[in-house]
């Protein structure tokens, strides 16, 4: 997915860890379109949370023809991009040639590394519903400028837990690890609590976490939690313990070792410079490093405007 609510300059982004906490940011709405998006990171009252960077939140929708999610080619570096759905599908094509359908339990992830463009459709068979979340991981500088790279995974493990169980898309959770590429520590899961049930998993002490309820209804240390909002819950929590309500609940738990980087975000990339961005865009418009999406039927997206302006030092 392309980022669509770009500003004009960049973005720093720091980790700012906090111990145990429960902060809550409310999805911001930025598309008024067929599909709703709500953009949960970055926030400018959170911006990491360990090395997720970004995560838009879309659906439930209803159709009976066209495609919801049609997002032309479109150029990304510096970030992992996870695809996740709740229901429906939604097909990736890239600059690679690859292919993958991300579908309920199938995990799509695009690692850019120094360059990849793709494009995400709703593909012709379809259930006629779409639910899900695009989420993006920074790359540690490491690891940054690694050649691009696709799969979709379709046997993650899942981890029974009291009151419910977790699929884990990347990382680790409990003894559950995925088999899916990452680059830094950090955990990724889908939590599904059974009505009425106490929903309790473990988390890694040293990770921040934060916890975004995708449907139904929980409460956590007595409070409500809301769907489509994101509770950043601070470092040093040892274990989750959620009161399911009268309806299944289906969440998404995120979490990593705090990012020791400062990352600069600006439209779909992540770097540290204005210089290496102002490099991807000119790239970009000229065609070169990101290479074609030839199986997409339709144009590309053009770079929108990029302002430089001097990063604040973080
Ligand atoms: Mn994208």
């Amino acid at each position: 997915m392309s980022n669509l609510a770009p500003t004009t300059t960049a973005e720093p982004c720091a980790a700012d860890p906090a111990r145990p906490t429960l902060q809550a940011l409310p999805g911001r709405l930025t598309d008024l379109g067929g599909l709703a998006i709500r953009r949960l990171l970055p926030r400018s009252q959170r911006r990491l949370v360990g090395p997720w960077c970004f995560l838009d939140s879309y659906g439930p929708l209803t159709f009976s023809s066209g495609k919801p999610m049609d997002v032309a080619p479109h150029p990304h570096i510096g970030l992992q991009t996870v695809s996740w759905l709740l229901e429906g599908e939604v097909i990736h094509h890239d600059s690679l040639g690859l292919e993958g359908t991300a579908t309920p339990g199938v995990l799509n992830l695009m690692t850019a590394g120094r360059g990849i463009a793709h494009a995400e459709e709703t593909p012709a068979a379809n259930v006629g519903r779409l639910r899900g979340v695009q989420l993006w991981v920074a790359l540690p500088e490491a690891s940054r400028a690694v050649a691009p790279a696709f799969a979709s995974h379709d046997a993650l493990p899942a981890l029974e837990l009291d009151g419910g169980a977790a699929t884990v898309m990347v990382g680790q959770l409990g003894t559950a690890r995925s088999p899916a590429q990452t680059f830094s520590p950090i955990v990724g899961a889908e939590l599904r609590g059974t009505p009425g049930a106490r929903l309790s998993l473990p988390l890694e002490q040293d990770f921040e976490h934060a916890l975004v309820p995708l449907s139904g209804e929980c409460t956590l240390d007595g409070e409500p939690l809301a769907v489509d909002t994101l509770y950043y819950l601070g470092c040093e929590r040892r274990e989750l313990v959620l009161a399911v309500g009268a309806q299944p609940l289906r969440a998404l738990l995120l979490g990593g070792a705090p990012f020791g980087e400062t990352i600069l975000m600006w439209w779909n990339f992540v770097a540290r410079t204005t210089e290496e961005i102002v490099a991807a865009r000119e790239d970009w418009q000229e065609g070169r490093r990101f290479g074609e999406v030839r199986a997409y039927a339709g144009d590309r997206l053009p770079a929108p405007a990029f302002l430089a302006r001097p990063v604040p030092r973080g």
